[in-house]
Formats: structure tokens, sequence, C-alpha cells
């Protein structure tokens, strides 16, 4: 029986880091490992791109810091000697591919989506070499495998791409399971894989636990364990409410909703490439092995309370469209959504009446989208107005919309606090709903809630 297990950015921050995952990987047999990138070297490379746009002249400092972060791990993890001098080579000629990638942006003062993707993807490559290289050193064979070169099939999407999973199962068949046979741990680059056309596309920000999933899909593994630094999925944010709970279970549905609306511990996509199959899949806590972490289920949670979990979601942008009978203008949604959709903008959710599209965006897309939208307005579209100050809250559980009363109960709750909800959704999921509040107000929102379904 095969176990797939994750470690994100989180997990591989530093040596001791690196060396606390060895430890759990341990003698674990007919495994194989997926990695992100070390912690901040997404980021890194993502500021790489605009500093090298500016100045060609960045590109030297950029590569040091890299190497510096890189090398620094190196040092705390292995022994001088050959196994560290092959190490570092590779990650020299790594990060030689990262710098002939960020001179051609610097020549051309711009970049196409594939050559951004290749370069992003040079973290999870550089994290995979290191915790390879660091299992050799204690006498495991290991081999670090990049996710294009052995066919983690994607469509041609660069920046949000699709696993096509049987593809990938094929593939997984012929390239990798013959190696875990011969008892090899695959450490497996994150984040990426290889488009239709044959280029490196990338499954979006925190992606490796989706790439992890169609691992386990593609190995037909029975387990699949996603380590990182926090419990697992928590009935809030611990920061932000004190008396959170860890959650044993929680559904597919459910996981998939919380990360959507912000509870930042999955790619929301991740546990697709799962349906239909009866892999088990855990969220452990690498600082605190022993805690059993959460299980995601297939199904329902089997959970007494009505709701599983509260999230707050800091920072949206709502984009209001205003004009007369707008609500019932055929085709007008469809324009606007397929003018951000060719500015690659995201929409997040939509909210209409007769007078009003609602459109929440990423923050960061604010701006571009009213910019975008202004060249629409017609005779039909009377004004349009950006909103920067709303936060979102999103109350969610698999028999939310079963019981008579939870809404009244979330409203009430966020009543007695004075704070007024400025938008509400409720059933687009059968599982979560959620509403907006004014910023300062997101806070005691959140608990309110909180103590209303776990006193
Ligand atoms: N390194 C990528 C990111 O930071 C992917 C991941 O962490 O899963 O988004
Ligand atoms: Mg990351």
């Amino acid at each position: 029986m095969i176990k797939v297990m994750k470690f994100g950015g989180g997990c591989l921050q530093d040596g001791p880091a690196f060396l606390k995952v060895s430890e759990i990987i341990g003698r674990q047999k007919q495994t194989a490992i997926v990695v992100s990138a070390v912690s901040g070297v997404t980021e890194q490379l993502l500021a790489a791109i605009e500093q090298s746009k500016r100045s060609e002249k960045n590109i030297p400092g950029i590569l040091a810091r890299l190497i510096q972060k890189h090398r620094l791990i190196i040092d705390a993890i292995l022994l001088p000697g050959r196994e560290k001098q092959r190490l570092l080579a590779t990650v020299h000629s790594q990060l030689t591919q990262v710098r002939r990638l960020l001179t051609g942006i610097a020549f051309h003062g711009d970049l196409t989506p594939a050559v951004r993707a290749r370069l992003l993807s040079c973290g999870e490559r550089l994290a995979a070499r290191l915790l390879a290289g660091l299992l050799v050193s204690r006498g495991r064979k290991a081999k670090a495998l990049d996710a294009h070169l052995i066919g983690i099939c994607t469509d041609d999407n660069f920046e949000n791409a699709s696993i096509d999973r049987e593809r990938t199962r094929k593939n997984f068949t012929n390239r990798v399971k013959p190696l875990i046979h011969d008892g090899v741990i695959p450490v497996i680059s994150g984040f990426f894989g290889r488009g239709a056309g044959g280029a490196i596309t990338l499954l979006g920000r925190n992606g490796s636990d989706y790439s992890a999933a169609a691992v386990t899909y593609a190995l037909n593994a029975a387990c699949l364990e996603i380590w990182k630094d926090v419990d697992g999925f928590m009935s809030a944010d611990p920061s932000l409410v004190p008396t959170a709970r860890r959650l044993e279970r929680i559904s597919f549905a459910e996981a998939a909703e919380l990360s959507y609306f912000g509870a930042q511990i999955l790619h929301p996509r991740t546990i697709e490439p799962l349906a239909g199959t009866k892999a088990r899949v855990f969220i452990r806590n690498l600082k605190r092995p022993e805690s059993p972490g959460s299980e995601i289920v297939a199904g329902r949670s089997e959970r007494e309370e009505a709701v599983a979990s509260i999230t707050a979601n800091r920072s949206l942008a709502n984009i209001r469209v205003h004009g007369a009978g707008i609500g019932s203008k055929p085709g007008l949604l469809a324009g606007i959504s397929s003018l951000l959709a060719a500015a690659s903008i995201n929409i997040y959710s939509v909210l209409t009446s007769h007078t009003c599209i609602n459109l929440l965006l990423d923050p960061g897309d604010g701006r571009r989208s009213l910019q975008r939208l202004k060249a629409m307005a017609n005779g039909v579209i009377k004004r349009i107005e950006l909103e920067e100050h709303f936060a979102l809250v999103g109350v969610v559980g698999d028999k939310i919309m079963e019981k008579e009363g939870i809404y009244a109960r979330i409203f009430s709750a966020v009543a007695r606090e004075k704070i007024n909800v400025e938008m509400a959704a409720a059933g687009a999921s059968p599982v979560a709903c959620y509403f907006l509040v004014k910023r300062p107000d997101l806070d005691r929102a959140v608990r309110a809630v909180h103590d209303e379904f776990f006193p």
C-alpha cells in the first residue's frame, strides 16, 4: 500500500525543518513525497520578475539571495563530502536556468505566461533536490523528480491549470511506480505540471496540495498526508478566536468551501483528483506530529453540530455596477464576465439585484477591473463603484442548509454585536453561507458567530 506525504513551504523553511521532515519520513516504505518550494521562495521569484523588468542590474542580487537561502539549508543538513558537492552543483545549475530566464525578462521588459510558469517552477524543483539529497545522505534511496518530466499532465492554462488525472496515472504507472517497487522514494516537485502543448503550467498559488492529490490518485495510493505548520482544520482561526477547536473530521465539500473562503490551509481544488477513490486524506502538523490532525472524508463528516468552521477573508474588493433594470438585461453579466476573463481576472462571487450587480474580487484585481468595466459604461450602466473596505465571513458546515434556524442564529449573533451585514449569500453551496461586513468589524463578527455555535 502506497502512502503519499506532502510537505508545504511552512515545513521547509530552514535546515532544522528539513531534518524534521526526514525524521517524519523515517523508515517509511512504499512512499512518494511531494514538496512545495522552500518557504518564501515563490514570493522571491515573483518579486524577481518585477525587479528584472526594471533592470538587468538587479539580477545578481536576486540570485545571490536565492543561493544564500538554499545554501544555508544545505550547510545545515549535509556534512562536507561528495553528496554535498553534488547537491550544490545541482542548485547552481537550477539557478543558472533562473538567471537565463530573468535575463530574458530584463531584455524584453516583459514575459510570456509560459516563461513565468517555468521560472516559478524552479522553487519546487530546488526543494525536491534538497530533500532528496538529505534522504540519500541518510542512507535512503531517493530521487528528485520534476513534475513535468514524469508526466503530471494538465491543460494549457499557465496560471491555474487543471490536472488530467487519467493521463497522469498512465505516466505514473510507467515512470514512478517501478521506482517505488525498487525501494526508491520519489521526491516530486509540486505546484506545476506539463500542459497539452508540452510547456510547464502552474496549478495556482498553494498548488502543491493539488499536485499531491493527483499523485495520490496516479499511484492509486491508500493515504495522503498533507504536512503543514498548523494542527489541521479548526473551528476558526486560532489567532482570531483563542477558543477555536481542532476538527477531527471534515468533509471534502466543507474543506473545499473553507479553502475557497479564506482558510489558507489547502488549495481549494486539492481534493478534486480524489473524487470516487477510497484514499484517506489527513492534514498533519509538523510541529506537533503527535497530534492526529484532521481527516478529510468523502461523503459527510457525521458531526453533531451544524456548523463546522467560521472563516474570514480580510481583503476583498467589491465592484458595484449600478443601472436601471440591469438585473434583467440579457447578456450584460456575460459581457462583464468575459471582459474580466480576458484580463485573467477571477470573479470570486456575484450577487445581483434589479438595479445592481456586485462582483467580489481579489483586492489586487479591484482597480484593474474598474478601469476595464468603465469602458463598458453606456446607457444601461449608470455608475460603477469600487468598494475596498469589505471583509468576508464564511460559515461552513455539512448540515447548514438542512436545519431550520441556522441562518437566523448566525445573523442574530452578528446583530447582537451591533454589526451591520453589508451583503449576504446563502444557498450557493449546500454547505456554506457567507456575508460581508466592514473590515474593522470582521474579527468581532467571526467571534460572535463562533461563540454562538461553539459556546
Ligand atoms: N510554492 C507555491 C506557492 O507558494 C506552491 C505551494 O506552496 O503549494 O504558492
Ligand atoms: Mg508556498
